[in-house]
């Protein structure tokens, strides 16, 4: 079997190649993720997410007015793929660009779809209000609660892991317009703007010492009734939106992303010697024969995705690079040994930088589905084997 790319792809990725090696930011994925409360989102990021969206690469298939240049789906795959070898994100801050605008653009009403723009390009900074105490994985049975008076709505409840609340002007909320139906019908979202009177946001500190999310409080938050998107009681539908015709090419994304991960640590291995160590060059030839069979099969489920049909090979590899990433984190920790921890660049050319990545490596395989939630999908769905007890 032989891979290649016509000349016409390789025509996009020249431009964005040259488009990246003049304007992309010296930053690596992962290790500058919101370093403190304080500083909020980096200003690098939002430069970034800016320059992308106003160049026409932010959402490479979108038209130029949302920050794009209506690019196929392999156009796009070549991006998503470009972007992850680099080790770069659009931006550190997902939520408007990759869940919101798509979300409005499909669901919203003619003044909420005009909010994409400024959501796409990181001008206006959204929070995602879904996971609660008691509703993660099972989110329908949410309960923050939200009661119709007359022309708004009253809201009551809490959210939890709130990414980026603390620095936010609006939320996606997901709330409780009816208990009396099925729990996956009654759910309503309602656009919250975060300065309404009667809203906590607790910080909540992270294993790294950063902070990008929150605890949210809600009491007797008043809500126009014009912020609902989509219909009443039928928000459940917009939880599966945002950037459909990217997801082709998602996991093969990630698996650049990992591959990224990967040569890094090889170059760390040559440096400290390990290389001639024979369990670590086991371990790191295992790692290259997985991200090689994760990019074919990545190849293979894109291929069914562009012909239209569906592709369960992408639930396996949302479980797959998020575990191979962790463990990857975890041999860089043991190479480094103790010297990995420590953050003063003065002492230590890492700067803590794999011992970050490492416990940033644990998100991955919770936000999104669990890798339990995903080895169910893949049970269920995929294998077809009944419903556990
Ligand atoms: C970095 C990060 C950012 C996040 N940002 C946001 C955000 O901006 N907005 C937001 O709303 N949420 C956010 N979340 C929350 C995320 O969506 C939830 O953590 C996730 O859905 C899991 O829910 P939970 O934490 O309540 O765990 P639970 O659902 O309580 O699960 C606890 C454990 O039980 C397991 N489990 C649960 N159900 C099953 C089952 N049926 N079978 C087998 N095992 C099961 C899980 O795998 C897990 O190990 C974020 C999470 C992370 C890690």
């Amino acid at each position: 079997m032989r891979l290649a790319w016509g000349p016409e792809e390789e025509a996009f990725r020249a431009e964005l190649v040259d488009f990246l090696d003049r304007h992309a930011p010296k930053r690596a994925l992962g290790l500058d993720f919101a370093t403190s409360e304080e500083e909020g989102i980096p200003e690098w990021s939002r430069q970034w997410q800016a320059t992308l969206f106003d160049h026409g690469w932010l959402v490479p298939g979108y038209p130029p007015e949302l920050g794009g240049r209506n690019a196929t789906p392999v156009q796009t795959l070549i991006f998503q793929e470009e972007m992850a070898a680099r080790g770069l994100p659009r931006s550190l801050h997902f939520p408007g660009w990759a869940i919101v605008a798509p979300s409005l653009l499909e669901f919203g009403t003619e003044a909420q779809k005009a909010l994409a723009p400024a959501s796409l390009r990181g001008d206006m900074v959204w929070c995602i209000g879904m996971s609660e105490p008691d509703a993660g994985s099972d989110l329908a049975s949410l309960k923050t609660r939200a009661v119709l008076d007359g022309d708004h709505f009253v809201v009551n409840g809490q959210k939890v892991w709130t990414s980026y609340a603390m620095w936010s002007q609006k939320c996606f909320c997901y709330t409780r317009t009816n208990p009396d139906v099925p729990k996956h019908k009654g759910i309503t979202v309602l656009i919250i703007d975060m300065d309404t009177p009667g809203i906590d946001i607790r910080p909540l500190r992270q294993i790294t010492g950063t902070t990008h999310f929150a605890e949210v409080f809600f009491s007797d938050v008043v809500v126009p009734r014009e912020n609902v998107v989509g219909e009443i009681d039928a928000g459940w539908r917009i939880t599966m939106g945002s950037l459909a015709h990217e997801r082709g090419g998602l996991w093969l994304q990630t698996v650049s992303g990992v591959d990224h991960a990967l040569t890094d640590l090889v170059g760390l291995a040559k440096r400290t010697g390990a290389d001639g160590n024979q369990a670590v060059r086991r371990r790191l030839a295992d790692a290259y024969a997985q991200v090689s069979a994760l990019r074919a099969l990545g190849y293979k489920g894109f291929s069914s995705f562009a012909q239209g049909s569906s592709a369960p090979e992408h639930s396996y590899l949302k479980l797959a690079t998020s575990e191979l990433q962790k463990s990857l984190f975890e041999l860089g920790m043991e190479l480094e040994g103790p010297a990995g921890i420590v953050v003063d660049p003065a002492h230590h050319e890492g700067a803590g930088r794999l011992a970050f990545s490492f416990f940033t490596s644990f998100a991955s395989t919770i936000a999104g589905g669990t890798s339990e939630i995903q080895r169910n999908i893949i049970a269920e769905r995929v294998l077809g084997l009944p419903r556990g007890k």
